[in-house]
C-alpha cells in the first residue's frame, strides 16, 4: 500500500516536471502545450482592482478569477506599455512589442506625411509587426477574434478566420420618452383588467439614412393582472406590422427587432433595441420609457455573421453612457446606475454566449474574446472622492455597489468560458490592458496652446476647430496627449520651418507645464520623441512632444471654455505605466500551464507565452 502510493507520487511528480518544463523537448519528448487557447481581456481590470476582487469574498466562482488565481499562473501585476491606453496596449498585447514596433501610440494620433489636423484612431490601423492571429494562421492554429480592439476585420492582417467585431455604432440613438396619457389612445388588442383602459402611443423611430428610414414602435400600459385593484401594471411594446406584443412590467426590459438596411450594409440585417419602462404611473398609466440604441451584430465572414446572429440574436449594444452621464448630475433626468450595470451585465452574458458556441462548434484552437465592461463602467461611474463633480456621499456608496456588481459580472464570465474548455487539454488566459484612477478635472490642451499662440483655431460653421495652418495640433485621449508640429516638408502644407521646431516646442512644453489647479501642476511629464525611446514610445507616429498629466486629470480636446475645467468622465487611465495603479493582471490556467504565482511581468511577455501555449514561437 505504502509502496503503491509511493509509486504514484513519483509518477505524479513526472507527469508535473512533464508538464512545466518545455525544455524536455531537447530530450525528445513532445511539448506540454494546450489544444486551445482562450485569451480574454477583461478592459479596464486593473490589478489593484482584480487582486482585490480575488482577495475578498466577490470573486465567488470557485472557476471564476480566484480558481484561476489558485489554480494556474497569477501575476499580481502586468506592467503595460505607456500610454495605459486601451488600443495600445492591445496591441501590446496580441504582438508582444511596444508601440515603437506597433505604431500604435494612442487610441487617436497623427502621422507624418498627412495633414497635421488629421488623426487616426489606433483601433483602425494595422500593426507594423505580426500579431498573434497572424502568426498563428502560419502556423495552420485557426483563429477567431471575438471584438478583440484592432481585430475588426478591416484588412487582411486585421483578422482571424472568424470573429465579430467591435460595433460602428448604433442605428439610432437612445432616448427616455416621457409619454402622457392625455396624449393616448387605445387599443382592444390588450385586455385590461379591473375596468382599466389601455393606454396606446405610436412612436417614430427614424433610422437615419437606412432602408427603411423609419419604423413605428407601439407601447401601450394597461392593467395586466386581475387582482380587482383598477391600476395600470403592464408595459406592452411591438414595432408596428409585428403580430405580438413584448410584455415588461415596470423596471424589466423587453426586447424589440427590426429588419433595416443601412447605408453601409449591401443587404438587410437585424437589428435590436431593449426597452426598460423606467417609472409606470399606476393611477394614469402614464409612462416613463428607455429606447435602447439600435444595433446589430457584425462579424465576418458573412455566413459566420448570420450563423453567430441566429443563435445569439442581435448585438444588445453597449451601457450607455451618455445619459448615464446625465442621471449622476440630474437623478431626475437619464438612466439610473441600475439600468446601466444591467446594459453592462447583459452584454458579459451575450459576449460569452458567443465564445461558448463557437467553442462548442468552430474548429478553432486560438480564441481573443474581449469584455469592455469593466472599463465602461469606471470611466462613467468611479465617482469615490469629494472633489468629483457628481460626487455625494450617497453617490459614492451606489458607485461602490456597481463596482461590485460588475466584478460578479467578469467572475461569472471567467466560469462560463473555463466550463466551455477542456481543463486537461484547453487553457484560459485572462489578461487586461489597464487600470483606471478617479479623476476630478480635464484638461484642455488645446485652449492653453491656442493662448500661447501656438494652436490656431477656425471658426467653422459655427464649431471651433484647428486651422489646417496651425504651427500645432494634437493627439489626446485619456491622461496623454501627442502634440505635432506642423512641419515644412513633413506635413502637407506645413508652416513651421526646421530652425524654429525646437524654441515652439520649448513654448509648448513651458504652455503645459505652468497648467496647475490650487498650485498642483496638472503635467507629470513632457517629453520629446528622442525623449520616449525610454519609454518604448519613440515612433514617428509619436509626437514632438508627448505630454503625461497627473492622476487624477483627463486630457481633454476641447476648444473652449477653462483650460482646467470639471470633469463629467469619472476615472480614467493613459498615464505613464509606472503607476502600479495602471497595471493590467495576467492569470492562465489549463493544459501545459503550471502552477506559478509572480510578482510583476511586463505585457510584452504576454503574447510569446499563449504562442508557446499554443506550441508554436511567437518571433
Ligand atoms: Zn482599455
Amino acid at each position: 500500500m505504502i509502496r503503491s502510493r509511493a509509486l504514484t507520487l513519483l509518477a505524479v511528480l513526472a507527469l508535473a516536471v512533464l508538464a512545466a518544463a518545455p525544455s524536455c523537448r531537447e530530450e525528445g519528448l513532445p511539448p506540454a502545450h494546450a489544444e486551445r487557447v482562450v485569451m480574454v481581456s477583461y478592459d479596464g481590470l486593473g490589478a489593484d482592482l482584480a487582486w482585490q476582487w480575488i482577495d475578498s469574498d466577490l470573486a465567488a466562482e470557485p472557476d471564476g478569477l480566484a480558481g484561476l488565481a489558485a489554480q494556474g499562473l497569477a501575476v499580481r501585476r502586468l506592467r503595460m506599455s505607456s500610454p495605459t491606453l486601451t488600443s495600445v496596449n492591445h496591441a501590446t498585447l496580441a504582438t508582444g512589442r511596444p508601440p515603437s514596433a506597433t505604431g500604435v501610440v494612442s487610441n487617436t494620433f497623427h502621422r507624418p506625411g498627412t495633414p497635421v489636423t488629421e488623426t487616426v484612431a489606433g483601433y483602425s490601423v494595422s500593426y507594423e509587426v505580426p500579431a498573434l492571429w497572424t502568426v498563428a494562421a502560419r502556423q495552420g492554429v485557426r483563429v477567431a477574434t471575438l471584438m478583440w480592439p484592432s481585430a475588426d476585420a478591416g484588412a487582411v492582417d486585421r483578422m482571424g478566420d472568424l470573429g465579430v467585431v467591435w460595433s460602428r455604432g448604433p442605428l439610432a440613438p437612445s432616448e427616455v420618452l416621457d409619454l402622457d396619457p392625455g396624449l393616448a389612445g387605445t387599443t382592444g388588442e390588450l385586455i385590461s383588467k379591473d375596468g382599466v383602459a389601455p393606454l396606446r402611443w405610436v412612436l417614430e423611430l427614424p433610422l437615419g439614412k437606412a432602408e427603411p428610414a423609419a419604423v413605428a414602435l407601439e407601447v401601450a400600459t394597461y392593467d395586466g393582472t386581475p387582482d380587482a385593484v383598477p391600476r395600470s401594471d403592464t408595459v406592452a411594446a411591438r414595432v408596428e406590422g409585428d403580430g405580438s406584443w413584448r410584455l415588461a412590467g415596470e423596471r424589466e426590459w423587453l426586447q424589440l427587432e427590426l429588419e433595416a438596411r443601412s447605408a453601409r450594409d449591401e443587404r438587410p440585417r437585424r437589428y435590436g433595441l431593449w426597452v426598460k419602462p423606467l417609472f409606470l404611473d399606476r393611477s394614469t398609466g402614464g409612462l416613463r420609457l428607455y429606447r435602447g440604441a439600435a444595433w446589430r451584430l457584425t462579424g465576418y465572414p458573412d455566413d459566420f455573421e448570420d450563423r453567430i446572429t441566429e443563435v445569439v440574436g442581435p448585438f444588445p449594444g453597449l451601457p450607455d453612457q451618455r445619459l448615464l452621464a446625465d442621471w449622476w448630475l440630474d437623478m431626475s433626468t437619464g438612466i439610473d446606475l441600475d439600468t446601466f450595470v444591467e446594459q453592462a451585465e447583459r452584454l458579459d452574458r451575450y459576449l460569452d454566449r458567443i465564445a461558448e458556441w463557437v467553442l462548442a462548434n468552430e474548429d478553432v484552437r486560438l480564441v481573443m474574446a474581449y469584455h469592455p465592461t469593466p472599463d465602461e463602467y469606471q470611466h462613467s461611474s468611479l465617482l469615490l472622492a469629494p472633489d468629483q463633480w457628481a460626487y455625494s456621499p450617497g453617490a459614492a456608496l451606489a458607485a461602490r455597489e456597481g463596482l461590485k456588481r460588475i466584478g460578479r459580472s467578469v467572475d461569472r464570465s471567467v466560469a462560463a468560458l473555463w466550463g466551455a474548455l477542456d481543463p486537461g487539454r484547453d487553457a484560459l488566459v485572462v489578461v487586461s490592458d489597464h487600470g483606471l484612477v478617479p479623476i476630478h478635472s480635464e484638461v484642455r490642451l488645446l485652449v492653453a496652446l491656442e493662448q500661447a499662440g501656438l494652436v490656431e483655431v477656425v471658426d467653422d460653421g459655427g464649431e471651433r476647430r484647428v486651422a489646417p495652418t496651425s504651427p500645432m495640433a494634437a493627439g489626446i485621449s485619456g491622461g496623454c496627449a501627442h502634440l505635432y508640429l506642423n512641419l515644412e516638408g513633413r506635413e502637407p502644407g506645413g508652416v513651421v520651418r526646421r530652425a524654429e521646431a525646437g524654441e515652439l516646442l520649448a513654448r509648448a512644453a513651458r504652455a503645459v507645464a505652468d497648467l496647475e489647479l490650487d498650485g498642483r501642476p496638472v503635467a507629470e511629464r513632457i517629453l520629446t520623441r528622442a525623449e520616449a525611446a525610454e519609454l518604448g514610445l519613440d515612433h514617428p507616429n509619436s509626437g514632438d512632444l508627448i505630454v503625461f498629466l497627473r492622476p487624477g486629470f483627463g486630457a481633454s480636446s476641447r476648444l473652449d471654455g477653462e483650460t482646467v475645467a470639471p470633469s463629467a468622465v469619472y476615472a480614467t487611465h493613459g498615464y505613464l505605466a509606472s503607476h502600479d495603479a495602471m497595471c493590467g493582471v495576467l492569470l492562465a490556467r489549463g493544459a501545459g500551464i503550471p502552477r506559478t504565482e509572480q510578482s510583476e511581468l511586463p505585457a510584452t511577455e504576454v503574447a510569446p507565452l499563449v504562442a508557446r501555449w499554443l506550441g508554436f514561437e511567437l518571433h
